[in-house]
Order: structure tokens, then sequence, then C-alpha cells
């Protein structure tokens, strides 16, 4: 049994859904087969991850039928502009094999070329106008990012998709986009990133308060992490390339925290973010040409 969260347009999205950073190319069809066996419907890539194609392959031969899976992708900031956007959806589009993206996104903003991220949102618009995409969002966008995006473009972006897990919450940012209708979408959902450059003593999976508290369930420290997701109304998309974490992640729906325990969850934000400074996006620094294939 999984459950769905509603998009500010209408349109449905699964709670949970499942992840492709940092997947290689030739193990992301595997990845995502094994994900879409498990019941996952979303799968979450981007152009900058280079695995679009395996994507695309494990949904075509998962034999399930398009409008069964939600697909989410992301532009790079090296196709930002209007009409580099608009050719950036034909990429992702063939890639993915698909003639409907359902959420395409930008991938960060360019503080310091925002026309840029303008015009490339507002090709966004565009292809929602045109059926080509049934919502569109951004993602790392800081307060003064969706301000500035609001003031300049028509459609308020469905899902700001930004770094949440128990050590960086920003709920100040989340509480900015839920009183506009912006989904919070969190990346490094149970804190990946708190661990994937190999200190494990400061990874959320480790957390005594996690682990107490999925100990009291019977569940993992994952899947605690995924459930306060949940509970806050959060869409998650846990990545793994490991079948048995695949199927544990998405194992989450049939248990509940008790407010006590989301509370104390919540109190473990330590405002330290693991990503970039979305302040130096620059294409000098991050840019990185899309290939067309
Ligand atoms: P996650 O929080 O999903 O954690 C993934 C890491 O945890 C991997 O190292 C994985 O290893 C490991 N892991 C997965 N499941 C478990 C488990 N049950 N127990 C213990 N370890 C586990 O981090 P990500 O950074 O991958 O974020 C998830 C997704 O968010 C990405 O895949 C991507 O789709 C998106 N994302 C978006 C960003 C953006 O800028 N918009 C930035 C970063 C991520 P293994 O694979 O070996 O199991």
């Amino acid at each position: 049994m999984t459950s769905h969260l509603t998009l500010n347009n209408g349109v449905e999205i699964p709670a949970i859904g499942f992840g492709v950073f940092q997947t290689p190319p030739d193990e992301t069809q595997v990845a995502v087969a094994s994900a879409l066996e498990t019941g996952y419907r979303l799968i979450d890539t981007a152009a900058a991850y280079a695995n679009e194609r395996g994507v695309g392959d494990a949904l075509k031969a998962s034999g399930l039928d398009r409008d069964e899976v939600f697909l989410e992708s992301k532009v790079w900031i090296s196709d930002y502009g209007y009409d580099q956007t608009l050719h950036a959806y034909e990429k992702s589009a063939r890639k993915l094999q698909v003639d409907v993206i359902d959420l395409f996104i930008l991938h960060q903003a360019l503080p310091s070329e925002f026309d840029k991220t303008i015009a490339a949102y507002k090709a966004l618009e565009a292809l929602l106008a045109d059926g080509k995409v049934r919502a569109i969002g951004v993602s790392n966008f800081m307060i003064e990012h969706l301000e500035r995006l609001l003031s300049e473009t028509d459609i308020v972006p469905a899902v700001n998709q930004i770094e949440v897990h128990p050590y960086f919450q920003q709920r100040e940012l989340q509480a900015f986009g839920a009183e506009r209708g912006i989904l919070t979408q969190a990346w490094s959902p149970i804190g990946g990133i708190t661990s994937y450059r190999g200190d494990d003593s400061k990874s959320t999976f480790n957390d005594p308060v996690i682990v107490s508290i999925a100990e009291a369930h019977g569940k993992s420290a994952a899947q605690v992490m995924l459930r306060w997701h949940i509970q806050h109304g959060v869409q998650a998309i846990p990545k793994s390339v490991k079948p048995a974490r695949i199927a544990e992640n998405f194992d989450v729906f049939d248990f509940e925290l008790t407010a006590e325990e989301i509370a104390r969850i919540d109190d473990l934000d330590t405002g330290v973010r693991g990503g970039p400074e979305p302040e130096v996006i620059t294409l000098e620094a991050f840019g990185r040409d899309i290939p067309e294939e």
C-alpha cells in the first residue's frame, strides 16, 4: 500500500519515489527494474546524472503502462535559456524514450545569471502548455530565488526539490513553499549525503535517537526517516542500488511514528547543509555539456 500527494495543479505524485543520483549508467536499468518490481511508481533522474536512458530502458522492459509510472527529470544549468531548455526537454525525452515527462524541473538556480534561469522556467511553462510535461518545478531554490521566480513568471512551481533529512531540515524554506502551494521534495531524504563521503560518525543512519526509535518499531533507521517525511507531508526519493535496501525503503506504509517521536527527530536539525551552497552555483564552476544521446 503506497500513498500519494497532490500537486498544486491536481496531478498526483507518489509519496515515496526512487532516486538514481550517482547510480552508474550501466547499473541504472537493473536498479530501476528492481524498484519498479518492488512497487515504486516514481523515478527521479536528471540530465546531469547521465543515466536517463537506463531509466527509460527499465520502464520499457517492465511491461508497465506508461501512465502507471511517474517520471521526473531535471534540466542542467548548461541548458538554461528559453530555446536551450526546450531543446533540453527533447534530449531528456529521447533518452527516457517517452512522449511526456511527468515532472520536469530546473536542477539549480543560477543566482549570478538569474535571467537565464527565468528564461529556462518560461520554457518549462511552454512545455506544460503543450502537454509535453504534466507538472513543472524547481530544485535547490532558496526563498529569494522563489520570490524572484514567482514575481517574473506565471505558473507556481509544483515542487521545490531540496536537501531535507533529519540533520538539515530547511523548515523556513519548506514553510515558504507550503504557503504558496509548492510541495517540498526531499533529496538525500535518509541523509545519504551525511555518509556518502565515507565518514560514518556523522551519518544519520547511526544517529542514536533515530536508531532508538527504529528499535521501538522493529524498523530500520532509513524506514524511520522516510516515515518522518511521509508524516510531515514531504515527498521523498531515497536511492539505493541494493535490492534489499530498495525493498526496505519502500516498506514504510505499515507503521506510524508518534508526535513525540517526530518531535525528537525534528530536534536533530543542525542547520548544516551537506550539498553545495546554492549561491555558489555558476556555469563556470558547474557547467558541463549534456550530450544529445
Ligand atoms: P539518500 O538519502 O537517498 O541515501 C542514499 C545513500 O544511502 C546511498 O549511499 C545508499 O547506498 C545508502 N542507502 C540507501 N538505502 C539505505 C538503507 N536502507 N540503509 C542504509 N543505507 C542506505 O541520498 P541521495 O543523495 O542519493 O538522494 C536521493 C535522491 O535524491 C537521489 O538519488 C536523486 O534522485 C535526488 N538528489 C537530488 C539532488 C538535487 O540537487 N536535486 C541532489 C542529491 C540527490 P546504496 O546505493 O549502496 O544502497
